[in-house]
């Protein structure tokens, strides 16, 4: 009797042990059921210029990081962001839809009169990539700038994303931030726990990445890494500076130092996903939100003429690097005009998720096109709408139109820097490109919201600028 008791223990015992490894391993199955579906890392530098990361030939700014990114990925050397100013820039990359459709044309900053501040933030209507990715599963992060609108409604809380640390405005001071601050001080918002005082924000940034990536490990997540460098203010750190003592110019040293520190902060996130053994299972993107702002922080958009704020090439062309060793060729260079909208329906897609027809996406999923699978090319066109200025690009050619001249037309092959307007040479080309543009332009929304108009006529002198279309030579770190 008591051996058959003891039997029984032994084998209620085992039962037991048994269902809790089954608990466990269907518990370890659920949340990687789940393997198959990548996580995201969105990192967005803030104003970074075209020609200053190693891989696009800077001369002068190492970024080694950055570099392996693109060496071990994929690279557009033709790739685009749908505005040349943060806000719409990123309402287009979050939603895959060119922001004028849903009138975001202009940049984030007061109130105009007139209009309703209720409105002053992305459209509550669209979607963004973390709202799309939530019923597939995935839990969504925000560090970092947000500029999508300050009231409760536009907060990225309230757009899809489980946690925020970060900030609501379009820039932020690197080395301060207090409790009651407002502006570049502004105190860093957090939904998970106390904020530390920042430090250096740049690494901050870095070092909350790391700590999301480590916490969610175990379940798909997407990570919108929204850095704020190489952005004003202009702020380094002394070390950072003294790598680059060899710059003369002071902004463009402290330029230099800025992308040093986010270069590192990327080789950070890097190296957390090869620690937990994620990086076959990560798509990490890597983009600028706009061209650089060469008067503002000494940026160079080589061989690009133009700069932020502006439809030339130097506004609106950017760094873009798609990694994902294990299932992207490594250094396979994709050399067709690419869009920052063509992220949101890829993420979707690689998610296992349907792009439909109602979600009037304006990008495609990338995928068939860099794997070969479809040999035709994801854009006919690209066409921007920037407040007084748009322009369009087919296939080589690509017109700007602005107000207080006639339309400048670039054939890009064989004029790179925009520096050859042909409108009046190819008159029939300038009138079809011309009335494509006038036919989008107006059936857009009013905008719902305007900046002040002094940036109007700031975007005009701004076409008329000089600008620096070569890397720069002997100034060796
Ligand atoms: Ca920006």
């Amino acid at each position: 009797m008591q051996k058959k008791v003891f039997c029984l223990i032994i084998l209620l015992g085992s039962i037991s042990l048994w269902s809790q490894v089954g608990h466990n391993l269907s518990k370890k199955n659920t949340s990687r059921s789940a393997t198959d579906k990548p996580n995201f890392i969105l990192i967005v530098a803030d104003d970074l210029g075209f020609g200053d990361v190693g891989f696009n030939g800077s001369t002068e700014i190492k970024t080694p990081n950055i570099d392996n990114l693109a060496y071990s990925g994929v690279r557009f050397p033709q790739g685009y962001v749908s505005s040349a100013v943060c806000s719409p820039s990123r309402a287009g990359l979050l939603t895959g839809i060119n922001q004028v459709e849903f009138g975001q044309d202009n940049n984030l900053s007061s109130n105009q009169p007139g209009f309703d501040p209720e409105f002053l933030g992305m459209p509550v209507t669209q979607k963004t990539i973390a709202d799309r990715l939530k019923p597939l599963g995935y839990v969504s992060g925000i560090i970092g700038k947000w500029h999508l609108g300050y009231k409760p409604q536009f907060h990225p809380l309230k757009r899809g994303f489980d946690e925020f640390w970060g900030y609501l405005g379009g820039s932020h001071d690197y080395f301060k931030s207090t409790p009651k601050g407002s502006g570049h001080t502004a105190p860093i918002q957090c939904n998970y726990k106390t904020p530390s005082p920042i430090t250096y924000i740049t690494d901050d940034k870095g070092n909350e990445c790391v700590d999301f990536i480590k916490r969610h490990q175990a379940e798909p997540f997407f990570l919108y890494a929204a850095f704020n460098a190489p952005h004003a203010p202009m702020q380094a750190t002394k070390e950072d500076l003294e790598l680059y003592k060899n710059i003369k110019d002071k902004k463009r040293r402290t330029y230099a130092a800025m992308i040093h520190r986010l270069d590192v902060n990327i080789g950070k996130i890097v190296k957390t996903l090869d620690k937990y053994g994620l990086k076959d299972n990560t798509l990490i993107v890597f983009i600028s939100d706009n061209g650089g702002p060469c008067d503002v922080n000494a940026s160079i958009n080589a061989p690009y003429r133009g700069q932020k704020g502006i439809l030339l090439e130097g506004g609106i062309h950017v760094p873009y690097i798609l990694n994902w060793p294990k299932t992207l060729e490594s250094g396979k260079v994709y050399d067709h005009p690419v869009s920052s909208l063509d992220l949101a329906p890829t993420f979707v897609k690689l998610a296992g998720g349907e792009i439909k027809k109602e979600d009037h996406f304006d990008g495609v999923n990338l995928f068939p096109y860099i794997t070969g699978k479809d040999t035709s090319l994801p854009h006919q066109e690209l066409k921007w709408h920037f407040t007084i200025s748009a322009a369009i690009r087919e296939g080589n050619w690509k017109l700007i139109s602005l107000p207080d001249r006639l339309p400048l037309l670039y054939y890009l092959p064989t004029d790179v820097s925009e520096q050859n307007d042909v409108s009046l040479k190819n008159i029939e080309k300038t009138k079809e490109l011309l009335k494509k543009l006038g036919d989008w332009e107006v059936r857009l929304p009013h905008p719902v919201f305007l900046e002040g108009p002094n940036w109007r006529k700031r975007q005009l002198s701004l076409y008329d600028k000089e600008y620096q279309l070569t890397q720069p030579v002997n100034n060796k770190p």
